[in-house]
């Protein structure tokens, strides 16, 4: 007689541990000390405290992860970064349109075949290793770059936004100048049927005209058409320059400013984010609200580059969302710690000679994390500990970052420990990170010797 089979087991709940900050709201932030998220198929199903909830009678037990003593925040969003770029992070003095030539076209160029492979497995786990948990990025003008990237992103559980970048003026590229639209349109496509809403939705696609200064209307016009008939992102570069603005006047005179060349060509729209947008007027800040398109503040590379700095108060009090970016290699860092701490820094630089209030540590989380989520239109799925929302996390051990003289983070607020880590965190003191409940970046052990 056969054994009956016994009931298999329900997997366990899953728990993470640790003091729970979050910032749903720009400057402010909520905390739970000692605090408890409970997890089940990926989603958060329970907040609170640790003890309330380690204690409560269930049917099936919870596995615990992690410890009173790290930080648990929302998964951190870069929303503008370049994977090619990345070995050419810190190189040259020069502004935008001579950096890209003599820094970034070279790599670009190289970001294919088997090296391109390395470098965007590389890429991704990097990002990964920095408690990144959703990435938008831009790779070369190569379909296999692309690949790549989405590749490695699948196979690390990552979620990314990605587009081939599109080019046909000025292009690195080797194909005839004739042929390169069409053959970066059929690309274009074949990615997207390809990869767009795969691995479960974690990974989407962004059609990806590199900016005005190097893409023909009728690109940018084509662009716009794939991205509203397959429902994917768009995203763009912006205003980031005074030459590069000065280009797009000449090449488009019958635009009336830099951002209606691409709400001419149909590349505005509610999933639309744009990089940078440093100078612009009230009539473009106008323009892109009604829109519904999002703003990338890379405020790390806007000062690498001297670019300028972002009116923040300014495009958020006309609407516009606004999220962060690493934007490597114009920025030196995938540290969106980094990045945080530039937003603030250089909002302070902009109040030392125009009436603009700071930007709080706080009011940087918000931007990286619900701010950026808002940004890409899934707000309601990432961005913060909601019960219901898609459990990405990004936890971080505190030891690291606190100075010798402070026994731990007893003595500390949910501010204090924020600011510690925008003025002091990076990817030492990233403990793990999650997206959608699965464990995506851990840190190694550390030696015993
Ligand atoms: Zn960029």
């Amino acid at each position: 007689m056969l054994d009956p089979v016994a009931p298999t087991p329900s997997p366990p709940l899953t728990g993470i541990r640790g003091w729970l900050i979050d910032a749903p709201e720009f400057g402010k932030l909520r905390s739970w000390p000692d605090g408890a998220i409970v997890l089940e198929g990926g989603l958060i199903v329970e907040i609170g405290d640790y003890m309330t909830l380690s204690k409560k009678p269930r049917p099936q037990p919870i596995r615990w992860q992690h410890s009173e003593r790290v930080a648990v925040f929302p998964g951190l969003i870069d929303l503008h970064t370049h994977a090619p770029q990345y070995p050419s992070v810190a190189r040259g003095t020069s502004e935008l349109l001579p950096w890209l030539r003599q820094h970034v076209f070279p790599v670009e160029r190289d970001f294919t075949g088997p090296r391109g492979r390395r470098e965007a497995a590389a890429f991704i786990a990097e990002v990964a290793r920095h408690g990144t948990t959703t990435a938008m990025l831009y790779t070369a003008i190569y379909e296999d770059s692309c690949d790549a990237i989405f590749q490695a992103a699948a196979e690390r559980g990552l979620r990314v936004i990605a587009g081939k970048m599109m080019m046909d003026v000025g292009s690195y590229g080797a194909h005839q100048p004739s042929k390169i639209l069409s053959i970066s349109l059929t690309e274009t496509e074949r990615l997207i049927k390809k990869w767009h809403r795969a691995n479960d939705g974690l990974i989407e696609y962004a059609v990806s005209p590199r900016f005005a200064v190097s893409c023909s209307e009728r690109l940018m016009r084509s662009a716009a058409e794939i991205a509203q008939n397959h429902g994917t992102y768009v995203q763009t570069h912006l205003a980031e320059n005074r030459e590069e603005i000065e280009k797009v006047r000449h090449q488009f005179p019958q635009a009336q400013d830099y951002t209606d060349v691409y709400a001419r060509a149909g590349l505005l729209g509610p999933r639309t984010v744009l990089g940078h947008c440093l100078h612009l007027s009230p009539r473009e800040h106008e323009a892109i609200a009604s829109s519904g398109a999002a703003i990338a503040h890379c405020p790390t590379a806007n000062l690498f580059l001297r670019s300028g700095i972002l009116p923040l108060d300014i495009v958020r009090g006309a609407g516009i969302p606004v999220g962060l970016g690493s934007d490597v290699a114009a920025g030196a860092e995938l540290n969106l710690w980094r990045v945080m701490r530039g937003a603030v820094e250089s909002q302070t630089a902009r109040s030392f000679y125009e009436a603009s209030p700071p930007l709080t540590p706080a009011g940087s989380l918000h931007l990286a994390t619900q701010g950026a989520a808002d940004a890409l239109g899934k707000g309601r799925t990432i961005g913060s500990f909601d019960i219901g929302k898609e459990a990405d996390l990004t936890v971080m051990d505190l030891g690291p970052m606190l100075p010798y003289r402070t026994k731990g983070a007893s003595d500390l607020n949910a501010d204090d420990v924020v600011s510690l880590c925008v003025y002091r965190g990076g990817p030492e003191a990233v403990v793990e990170s999650y997206v959608r409940g699965r464990s995506v970046y851990s840190a190694p052990a550390p030696e015993l010797f």
